[in-house]
């Protein structure tokens, strides 16, 4: 009888440190000696990839994008390795590939490519041959040969991938929280863990900075039906589970976009900018019109090769963050969260409605501050939320 396959993608912390790859190991050995194939999806060490990043802008402020991805991908071939070694080390035959070993071809589209398909002979080989598989990720490989990757963030989306490639029986992402919870817990001690969360709410929670997540791996997990999960390395327990195809909960959580610039324009020379930005692959959240100024807001890494291209048309620019309500009810939100920041004092600088989110726009040091607050008046006092769980794991 066929055996199950399971991928488990250990992040950056959990790889943090030589300990800590014998404490993956342990996870490994464990899914392997319950029966299971094992594939495995690694990240760079934690700070890694920061640290080669900044190597890069010390060369040039604008990095170069091909050889940055040769740069960046560095990174997690040296956890993969040491993860194989371990393993081997143990007493458990194991074989580590990069993207390209692993035929993860990708677009051409250097420091934030997409997955266009994966041959998984190389992996199945191994496996048959009974070996643990550790791959890259964050990585891939054009059809010329060039290494690309996914965008930061990205190794989620290998390890779904390759889920769905392999028709794994689950994709389990283990990081340094137990679970998806209803904001980062970090900033918010009372965020409540969700046993379940649907995708709607997912996706919409990754497409506004809740980074537990990459964004086309939720999508790509839900589009093809890939059993996902989302678990500590450092605790025991089950974790979330992504599922379901309906928005449940009026509001299902909140999610915190930092590093934005609120970038002011010139109204005469909005259409270039944005024209411009399609061009360079700048994404442009949102244009706000104020009575007294046009502004366009943008990652805070994308400034620098905005500054390049507009030379000169960049009046000023601030940073903002962005605090998004995600769920079935949020625009209903509108008024009374406004309301609720006003009288604590904390200015909203815009608002913006989407299907299944609502996103108010603030200076960062109140962005804490005012998630705390939205998730005491919106999250916290939901008893439906619990009910609706039980529903939604009982289904
Ligand atoms: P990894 O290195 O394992 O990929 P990440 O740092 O990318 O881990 O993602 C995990 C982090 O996501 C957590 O440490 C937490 O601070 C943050 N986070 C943001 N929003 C949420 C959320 N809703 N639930 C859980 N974690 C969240
Ligand atoms: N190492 C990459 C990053 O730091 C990819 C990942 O961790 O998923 O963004
Ligand atoms: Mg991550």
């Amino acid at each position: 009888m066929k055996k199950p396959l399971i991928v488990q993608k250990f992040g950056g912390t959990s790889v943090g440190s030589i300990e800590r790859i014998h404490q993956v190991a342990q996870h490994i050995i464990q899914a392997k000696n319950s029966g299971n194939q094992v594939v495995v999806v690694v990240s760079a060490m934690s700070g890694e990839t920061n640290r080669l990043l900044d190597l890069a802008k010390q060369v040039d402020s604008v990095p170069d994008a091909r050889e940055l991805d040769v740069l960046l991908a560095a990174g997690e071939q040296v956890s993969m390795a040491l993860l194989a070694m371990t393993l081997n080390k143990m007493g458990y035959k194991s074989r580590s590939l990069t993207g390209a070993q692993a035929n993860i071809v990708t677009d051409n589209q250097h420091n934030d490519a997409t997955i266009k398909h994966i041959d998984i002979s190389p992996i199945t080989e191994l496996l048959e041959q009974d070996q643990i598989v550790i791959v890259a990720g964050f990585q891939g490989i054009t059809e010329r040969g060039d290494i690309t990757t996914l965008g930061r963030g990205g190794s989620d989306t290998s390890a779904v991938t390759l889920a769905g490639a392999l028709c794994a029986d689950e994709c389990q992402i283990f990081t340094d929280v137990d679970g998806i919870y209803t904001c980062d817990p970090r900033v918010v001690q009372d965020a409540q863990k969700l046993d379940i969360i649907d995708f709607p709410s997912m996706e919409a929670m990754a497409k506004n900075g809740a980074k537990v997540l990459h964004l086309p791996s939720v999508q790509y997990a839900w589009k093809n039906r890939v059993p996902l999960r989302v678990l500590s390395t450092f605790d025991v327990n089950q974790g979330s589970l992504v599922k379901g195809d309906e928005c449940v909960y009026p509001v299902s959580g909140l999610a915190i976009q930092r590093d934005m610039y609120l970038i002011k324009v010139a109204k005469s020379s909005l259409e270039l900018i944005e024209k411009q930005c399609r061009l360079i692959g700048i994404a442009i959240w949102d244009v706000i019109e104020h009575p007294d100024w046009l502004a366009i807001v943008v990652k805070q890494d994308a400034y620098s090769k905005l500054e390049l291209v507009l030379q000169g048309k960049v009046a000023d620019h601030h940073s903002i963050s962005l605090l998004t309500a995600v769920g079935a009810n949020t625009y209903e939100l509108l008024h009374s969260s406004s309301q609720l920041l006003a009288s604590n004092e904390i200015v909203t600088i815009h608002q913006k409605v989407d299907e299944w989110s609502l996103t108010i726009a603030l200076l960062p040091e109140s962005v804490d501050y005012a998630a705390n607050l939205l998730h005491q008046a919106y999250i916290k006092p939901s008893k439906a939320l619990v009910c609706l769980q039980k529903h939604a794991f009982l289904n």
